[in-house]
């Protein structure tokens, strides 16, 4: 609860100034409002800082921009490829704010007293300790999360098949960043790999880091910029920007439609109809026990390590709504119980896209096609679905097609 620990933070400040990036979706700005409120009670202001996306908000609506009309972003449309055109011919996108050099921000004294109880639950030690030692401390290891009383818990691990091992922080992020483009030239050839599924190299991987706010789409831009001018422009480099203003598109979309991304019926208000076992096929599937070993595969990846590649994604969401006929907001559910890259516009957005309730193009996927064609060897499948793990890439896509005696050779 925000609304509680930032005002217990800010004890001791006069007329603290408080700075978050602006969201847009209804959860998110109600928890503002609780923190507006809670720090104007101790005489304080909140500030809301445009920050998520590639394209800023206020050169998109403003008196140049390609929706300067009464209803501002309002007017974007449910098809992307307009709103690409327009970002590409009519706005530039902005440089990067300089990080500040030490001692230039006004934070918080460092001797004020606070009311925060730090990790582990001690109170700080001695009376009106200060938040300046506070700052000063390591953030707390997973040992000294407030779990329940009893609860068993074990130190993360990481698992052997996961694509990276996403560590968080803006270090480790411009790491990444740097491995991507400077050290290993990945992104010259992103067009021609963005459709794999195994390790870390077949996509920037930027996502996590973006949507936790250690890495900026502004940051990779001008990144992509100077390797353009340096070492090579090409289809690839333009494809990361491409799939950037995609990450956009959907922002802008969500404050178009507001809550209407999070309903049964969609943007369109069209009712779909569910499956009467939709309970039953949504378990198999969150489980990765469908019987299609390219959406097991997927579901498998995604419960052991947070995350899944778009290609998967595109087919586990065309797969549970259309195919299994399960409300399609079960399967975001679930997303955004476990994608380290959650992001409430992208996800909502992408899923009420795969689910035809926008008035955008809908893709029906073939999956056993989309296997053959992108896991043509089955080595995606035999990772995550040991059950296949036998079996040669000529059955592995269709293992129900096998006969008999192939089913006991193979293991099945
Ligand atoms: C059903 C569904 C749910 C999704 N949920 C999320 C989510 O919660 N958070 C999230 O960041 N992405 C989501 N995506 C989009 C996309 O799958 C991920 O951004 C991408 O797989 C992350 O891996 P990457 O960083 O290696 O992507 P790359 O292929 O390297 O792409 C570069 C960046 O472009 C952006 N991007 C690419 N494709 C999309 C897209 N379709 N929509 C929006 N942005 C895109 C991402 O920021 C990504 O990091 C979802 C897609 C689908 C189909």
């Amino acid at each position: 609860r925000p609304e509680e620990v930032i005002p217990g933070l800010l004890a001791g400040c006069s007329a603290p100034l408080v700075l978050t990036m602006a969201e847009v979706t209804s959860e998110e700005t109600r928890v503002e409002g609780a923190v507006e409120r809670a720090v104007g009670a101790l005489g304080g202001r909140l500030a809301r800082v445009w920050g998520h996306t590639l394209y800023h908000l206020d050169d998109l609506q403003g008196p140049s921009g390609p929706y300067n009309g009464a209803t501002g972003i309002r007017a974007i449309g449910d098809v992307f490829t307009p709103f690409k055109d327009k970002c590409e011919q009519k706005v530039q996108v902005r440089k990067e704010v300089p990080t500040p050099t030490a001692g230039a921000l006004p934070l918080p004294s460092r001797t004020a007293p606070t009311t925060l109880t730090p990790a582990g639950g001690k109170a700080p030690a001695g009376a009106g300790a200060e938040l300046g030692a506070l700052l000063d401390r390591p953030l707390p290891g997973w040992q000294e999360l407030p779990w329940p009383q009893g609860a068993q818990v074990a130190p993360p691990t990481q698992h052997p098949n996961a694509v990276l091992p996403f560590k968080g922080g803006e270090s480790v992020a411009l790491a990444r960043l740097k491995y991507y483009l400077w050290d290993k030239d990945l992104l010259a050839a992103y067009f021609d790999t963005r459709n794999g599924m195994l390790g870390g190299d077949y996509s920037t991987k930027f996502a996590p880091w973006m949507a936790l706010g250690c890495l900026s789409p502004r940051t990779i831009y001008w990144a992509i910029k100077k390797y353009e001018a340096e070492r090579v422009a090409n289809k690839s480099t333009y494809w990361v920007i491409f799939e950037l203003t995609w990450r956009d598109f959907y922002r802008f979309f969500a404050i178009k439609h507001g809550n209407r991304i999070f309903f049964e019926t969609g943007c369109s208000g069209k009712a779909l109809r569910w499956s009467p076992d939709q309970a039953a096929f949504f378990k198999a599937w969150r489980e990765g026990r469908t019987g299609m070993p390219l959406v097991d595969a997927n579901m498998r990846e995604l419960a052991a390590t947070g995350f899944m590649s778009n290609r998967g994604r595109q087919n586990v969401a065309s797969h549970l709504v259309l195919d299994l006929g399960v409300d399609w907001r079960r399967g975001a559910d679930w997303f955004e119980h476990c994608l380290l890259d959650y992001d409430v516009t992208s996800n909502w957005g992408n899923w009420v896209a795969a689910a035809g309730l926008t008035s955008g193009r809908l893709n029906l996927f073939n999956i056993t096609k989309q296997s053959k064609d992108y896991d043509q060897q089955g080595e995606y499948i035999r990772t995550w679905v040991p059950e296949l793990a036998r079996v040669p890439a000529e059955h592995i896509h269709e293992p129900w097609l096998m006969s008999r005696d192939n089913q006991a050779k193979y293991g099945v």
